[in-house]
């Protein structure tokens, strides 16, 4: 039950961000991100009426794949960085790969041999940590992903610095948005549970949230 009303409450601010914006709410599509949380919670929130699945780790969603693989409209996102020497994996396993980050990961996700759609992470931070191409490098990835016939291209995806106070997360979300522009790129993979009102004004197509959804994990 506790997930039903929290999925009412993330449902009713999607839609009041949608208003304030002049947004559809069809043009939003709610990704539950299930990671550290068993695969129980991905087909509760199934049940519920989600179809959109978050994945970090390719080898964690490897385990609970067995039980979810009958769901047959629901999407799987991998939204973790992706290692190379896991691309087989990731491009078995998902519909969607959010993480691509060079063109080696792409050329490796094509030679997959299964249609796969793919965003381009960025990244728009100077912070050490975070994975993503640098803006400068998205002509490249972009014709390189053109040449690889499984796999679609269908925008961006970025995470910006973690900050509490959702409106610093605004300037990410725009540049993103003028990078999505600049080539003519239709998804914007962007917002979480604390700042995904800010990311639709913005233009997200795509939200990715889990603790508001699922409650906060324990691990990891
Ligand atoms: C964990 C995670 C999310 C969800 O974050 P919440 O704050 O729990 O909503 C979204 N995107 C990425 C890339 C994540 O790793």
């Amino acid at each position: 039950m506790v997930f039903r009303q929290n999925l009412a409450q993330v449902e009713e601010r999607i839609v009041r961000a949608c208003q304030a914006s002049g947004r559809r709410r069809d043009e939003i599509t709610l990704v539950a991100v299930s990671k550290v949380f068993p695969a129980e919670a991905i087909l509760e929130a199934y049940e519920a009426g989600l179809r959109d699945f978050g994945e970090n780790y390719v080898q964690e969603f490897e385990g609970k794949h067995p039980l979810v693989k009958h769901l047959g409209d629901a999407r799987f996102h991998l939204i973790g960085h992706l290692q190379s020497n896991k691309t087989r994996k990731a491009g078995e396993l998902f519909q969607v790969v959010q993480t691509v980050d060079t063109p080696k990961l792409a050329r490796r996700l094509n030679e997959v041999g299964r249609p796969l759609d793919v965003m381009i992470e960025v990244k728009l931070s100077e912070e050490d940590a975070k994975s993503g191409a640098d803006p400068r490098e998205i002509p490249q990835l972009v014709s390189e992903i053109g040449a690889c016939p499984q796999l679609k291209l269908l925008g961006l995806m970025t995470m910006p610095p973690w900050d509490e106070d959702a409106e610093e997360s605004r300037p990410y979300f725009r540049r993103l948005y003028a990078i999505a522009q600049e080539h003519g790129l239709k998804a914007l993979s962007m917002g979480m549970s604390h700042d995904f009102e800010v990311a639709i004004q913005e233009g997200a197509t795509h939200i990715r949230v889990g603790t508001a959804l699922f409650g906060k994990r324990q691990r990891k």
